[in-house]
């Protein structure tokens, strides 16, 4: 082979630049290393809350990337030597001569006093990996009681996925205004703003009436401790009793990416925006959640065009060719009720050494859009869904 390239992570980031190295130069051998024999894709699993689909629908195999040449290992990364460019997964040791990680996020538990990754798995969801806590939350929110009232609270920036939180509320009011309508959603949030909050004020507005209350970090939505027990979390001016509660919890890097010495102070990995390429390890690139990409949002879509963007500076490098000057594009649906779609969408280039959105390229959707286009709109979202799975696993 003309290089051995090895991939950490087959999500949103991995699965993408695995095969479009492949693609583009199939000399190159690809090796995916992920922990999970299934993915689960934590785009629209908001739905499962609802009752809009289920997890089946969004879980995943890595046959079809086989089918792309890729070899694929099923074992969790645990340790990488950038001086000896190798890694290790379930024992064994494997060689790279480019090493791509892309492990998505970790959770910054100690922020929030009794807190905890087994509460979050029994009791306090944070939901925000796609999969068992996503179920649980499920249940919770039909088997709660009458007039009952829902608490999630919306970390600090940077986090995955700037709207999530917001879309998780009124996927929630969706169930229960059918089946609990005297309950609420209450979010409380670490930030004075919010991704797309004009939009999504008004769908919660349109569709919930005053079902979703938003409480900002400046009136007293920063929290700093829960209380599984008296189900009760600990904001700045009051405590707040929820019959469900959900902390989507602050965030950093995969765990790996500290491990490997990726990280800086900020909990994230800092590269060059061109590459992807880490300036704290030569030959070891990081992309998606874990990566800083400028002005991108920590968005699936995000990482898979820096997952092109990284494949083909890895493929150029390796052929001794110039790499060539990128361009990146974001698009975040969000589905507030049946039928009632909204996106933000940008297209970015490299501008000193920064990713920042072209001028013009994109926005939001419009507040006062047509009936007609919000579903339009939660059409698209599907059909993005769809798309964009196939690009990863087809
Ligand atoms: P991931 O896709 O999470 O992939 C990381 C993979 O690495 C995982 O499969 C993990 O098992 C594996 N891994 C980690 N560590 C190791 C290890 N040590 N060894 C082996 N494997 C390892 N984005 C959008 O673009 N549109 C949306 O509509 C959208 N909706 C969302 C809704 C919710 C509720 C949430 C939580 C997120 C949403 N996102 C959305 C964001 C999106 O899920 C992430 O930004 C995206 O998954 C990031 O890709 P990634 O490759 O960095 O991480």
């Amino acid at each position: 082979a003309k290089a051995r390239v090895v991939v950490v992570g087959g999500g949103y980031g991995g699965t993408i630049v695995a095969k479009y190295i492949r693609m583009a130069d199939p000399s190159i051998e690809v090796t995916l290393i992920e922990k999970n024999a299934e993915f689960i894709s934590c785009p629209l699993s908001n739905e499962v809350l609802s009752g809009e689909r289920d997890l089946k629908s969004l879980t995943f195999n890595y046959k079809g990337l086989e089918g792309h040449g890729v070899k694929v290992i099923i074992a969790e990364v645990t340790a990488i030597d950038p001086v000896k460019k190798s890694v290790t997964a379930g024992g064994q040791e494997v060689p790279y001569d480019k090493l791509v990680v892309s492990p998505g996020v970790d959770f910054k538990w100690e922020a929030i006093e009794g807190y905890s990754a087994e509460l979050a798995e029994s009791k306090i969801t944070h939901a925000w990996k796609a999969g068992a806590q996503t179920t649980l939350l499920r249940k919770q929110v039909e088997g709660m009681k009458d007039g009952g009232t829902v608490i999630i609270t919306a970390p600090p920036d940077p986090f995955r996925c700037p709207p999530g939180p917001y879309e998780r509320a009124a996927q929630i009011a969706s169930y229960l205004k059918e089946h609990n309508p005297k309950s609420k959603v209450i979010i409380l949030d670490d930030k004075a703003g919010f991704s797309k909050q004009g939009l999504f004020t008004q769908g919660w507005q349109m569709h919930y009436g005053d079902m979703i209350e938003w409480v900002s970090g400046e009136q007293g939505g920063k929290i700093s401790a829960v209380n599984p027990d008296a189900m009760t979390v600990t904001g700045e001016l009051e405590d707040f009793t929820g019959d469900v509660i959900n902390i989507i919890p602050p965030q950093k890097a995969g765990a790996i990416a500290f491990a490997a010495g990726l990280t800086d102070e900020s909990g994230w990995c800092p590269v060059d925006q061109r590459t992807f390429e880490s300036t704290l390890h030569k030959d070891v690139y990081v992309i998606g959640d874990s990566s800083v990409a400028g002005k991108m949002p920590k968005s699936g879509y995000a990482a898979n065009s820096q997952g092109k963007v990284c494949a083909a500076a890895i493929v150029t490098s390796v052929n001794g060719q110039p790499v060539p000057e990128p361009s990146y594009v974001n698009t975040c649906y969000s589905v507030i009720a049946p039928g009632h779609g909204i996106s933000v969408a940008a297209v970015y280039r490299l501008e000193g050494g920064q990713i920042v959105p072209v001028p013009d390229s994109g926005g939001i959707s419009p507040l006062g859009a047509s009936e007609r286009d919000r579903e339009l709109e939660a059409e698209y979202a599907y059909s993005w869904l769809k798309n964009i799975t196939a690009d990863m696993f087809g």
